[in-house]
């Protein structure tokens, strides 16, 4: 997530320091963080299912416009940036 995503979660307090790793920056220059894996993946999954910042309006950009299709969500897997994916539940077709 962007610097200023993590610094409003920390703002409104839905997020403390330790949900977040270290400041990183990308292929494209941008600094960014990725949060914190826990037991069950991101921190910030629910007990159940589902991120406990979907209702916030401070989801994660990443979180809302990625994955595109199930092959980026496999590749954001496997470069360890969907830590909920494993909680993912699908709609079976039809
Ligand atoms: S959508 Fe998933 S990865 Fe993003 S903050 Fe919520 S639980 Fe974490």
């Amino acid at each position: 997530m962007w610097p200023r995503e993590r610094e409003a979660l920390l703002a409104k307090g839905l997020g403390q320091e330790s949900d977040f790793g270290a400041l990183y920056v990308d292929e494209e220059g941008d600094e960014l963080f990725r949060t914190a894996v826990g037991p069950r993946g991101c921190v910030f999954l629910r007990e159940g299912r589902g991120c406990r910042l979907h209702d916030t309006g401070l989801k994660p950009q990443v979180c809302v416009v990625a994955p595109r299709d199930p092959e980026e969500a496999d590749e954001m897997r496997d470069e360890d940036m969907l830590p909920c994916h494993h909680a993912w539940q699908y709609a079976s077709p039809g």
